[in-house]
């Protein structure tokens, strides 16, 4: 059975071991490669359960680093040229900003080490088929959308803005379900994340003033864009002054 593609996460965690390791220390057995073989076999992210033993293991992992070393214009004529598009890519983007990249990897390796939240994240469906793209990657995207979907912190959101405006509307655009859906409408708003997942602890506890209120189609657009974008940049757009 042939093995997955390759996800984005997975190539932010295999580049980012590659900037850390010395060309003639890209082996199956040194113990960073061998411990990012066991991390992706945990990472929640391909469909199909892959039962081979084969899985990313620790030879397709050094196999991965040497792709990374035939991209890497440092060493001409090295590593292994059968690397993907998406490598190319994802090295491209990172190659000068390599601490973004670390931090980003870490957060990941931190939310696989946390099984209860490993399993909290799996429940949530990947949007990337309905436009969305991260730069943070799925698990992270998945961790932003979990936290605008606990329930405790949301209902407490609604409730004070309600309290202060009589009324729940889109912080964005000023959409208010009720005006417009009527009894349909009542209540509903949605609940966004304002600090960019990679300015954000896995383990931090959402504060009210994190969230936002936004409207459906915001809450969309927000996410659109590869880069994590701020609310008020969207109202710009929204009053057409951007
Ligand atoms: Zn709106
Ligand atoms: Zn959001």
């Amino acid at each position: 059975m042939r093995n997955p593609k390759w996800h984005r996460d997975e190539i932010i965690l295999a580049l980012d071991l590659y900037f850390r390791t010395k060309p003639g220390n890209i082996s199956a057995k040194n113990p960073e490669v061998v411990k990012l073989s066991k991390i992706l076999n945990k990472l929640p992210i391909h469909d199909v359960f892959v039962v081979n033993n084969e899985f990313r293991n620790p030879n397709g992992v050094s196999l991965k680093m040497s792709n990374f070393l035939a991209i890497d214009p440092g060493y001409p004529g090295k590593g292994m040229v059968s690397y993907s598009k998406l490598d190319a890519e994802v090295f491209e983007e990172f190659v000068d900003s390599k601490e973004l990249l670390h931090k980003l990897a870490l957060k990941i390796r931190n939310a696989v080490g946390n099984s209860n939240l490993l399993i909290q994240l799996s429940k949530i469906e990947d949007d990337i088929e309905a436009g969305y793209k991260t730069k943070e990657g799925s698990i992270l995207y998945k961790l932003h959308k979990y936290r605008e979907r606990n329930s405790a912190i949301v209902k407490k959101k609604k409730n004070k803005y309600f309290r202060e405006n009589g009324k729940l509307e889109c912080e964005v655009c000023g959409f208010n379900f009720n005006e417009i859906y009527g009894d349909l409408g009542n209540g509903y708003i949605e609940c966004h994340h304002k600090i960019a997942l990679s300015q954000l602890d896995v383990e931090a506890i959402t504060e009210l003033d994190d969230l936002a209120l936004v409207c459906a189609n915001c809450h969309r657009m927000l996410h659109r864009n590869m880069s994590f974008m701020d609310i008020r940049d969207l109202k710009l757009i929204v009053e057409g002054t951007k």
